[in-house]
């Protein structure tokens, strides 16, 4: 998820041209690490992503603004596809994680808060588990009751956001999932969270707690290249550029956030619930 204000969609998109320019950051002299870099980037094309999506910094490879790959993993082999996914698909188009299917005890996922996390965050979390837990036909069970796999919510500081593995520019981001597991860890910026808006708006918690949710749930954004379109759920016609914001359908996989810039309330457009089509998602996925 990335997020930006009314009025400085501009201003974002050319900062994001400038970012992808990021992409091979070993300019610095030191061939192994270029040489690692290129290798990096071969082993994330080789599960689907494209090269236009990764940044690469230090030991983390965001793509797509908002999920983390690290670089030991990658390099481990974590991120390979663990099952032969069990699902008719299209190449490329919304919903489901690239190869890597999260198939590990979903009906017991534990919904865990890291030490400082504050309740308005906290309720916020637990009212999308909710949501996604009251969908039918899907074992799906996120709950802070749980034993199981467990996804930690980790609320930072704004002063320390540069010590979590998010981009910078972003109010939170996920880690990818791995091993057939769900993902690890969740970042929320505690303030800050926008220009002119330092705390999070009911409306933008809701959306965003619900997107980060799938993400460690294994769902892309709309049509991200790599991803796996989800058999019998919404296609989106465009390209993964036109369909991440603009899909045709309501989703919480919509890839940006806009805020109202004066209330900081999510704008209109933007679902604070999941829509019809991610619930026909995680219902079919499991
Ligand atoms: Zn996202």
């Amino acid at each position: 998820m990335r997020r930006i204000l009314a009025g400085s969609a501009l201003a974002m998109a050319c900062g994001l041209v400038a970012h992808s320019g990021c992409v091979g950051v070993g300019g610095d002299g030191h061939s192994d690490l270029r040489e690692e870099d290129e290798l990096v980037l071969g082993l994330m094309e080789d599960l689907g992503y494209h090269q236009d999506d990764i940044e690469l910094a230090d030991t983390r490879i965001i793509v797509d603004k908002d999920l983390i790959f690290f670089r030991e993993k990658l390099l481990n082999g974590e991120y390979a596809p663990v099952t032969e996914v069990d699902l008719e698909s299209d190449p490329t188009e919304k919903g489901y994680r690239h190869p890597n299917a999260i198939t590990v005890n979903v009906a017991n996922i534990k919904l865990a808060f890291a030490a400082g996390a504050t309740t308005p965050i906290k309720n916020a979390f637990i009212n999308a588990a909710g949501d996604i837990n009251s969908v039918a036909n899907c074992n799906v069970v996120v709950s802070q009751n749980n034993t199981g796999p467990t996804i930690t919510v980790r609320e930072v500081a704004a002063v320390n956001w540069g010590t979590t593995p998010c981009a910078a520019s972003e109010p939170a981001c996920t880690t990818a999932p791995s091993g057939g597991n769900v993902s690890t860890d969740i970042y929320v910026k505690a303030s800050g969270i926008a220009p002119g808006c330092s705390a999070w708006s009911n409306s933008a918690m809701d959306f965003a707690f619900r997107h980060e949710l799938l993400h460690a749930l294994g769902f892309t954004h709309v049509k991200q290249a790599g991803s796996i379109q989800v058999f019998d759920s919404a296609v989106c016609s465009g390209t993964a550029t036109t369909c991440a914001d603009m899909p045709g359908y309501t989703t919480v996989m919509k890839k940006t956030l806009e805020l109202d810039s004066s209330t900081c309330a999510a704008q209109p457009w933007i679902p604070t619930i999941l829509a019809s089509d991610d619930r026909l998602t995680l219902s079919i996925l499991f």
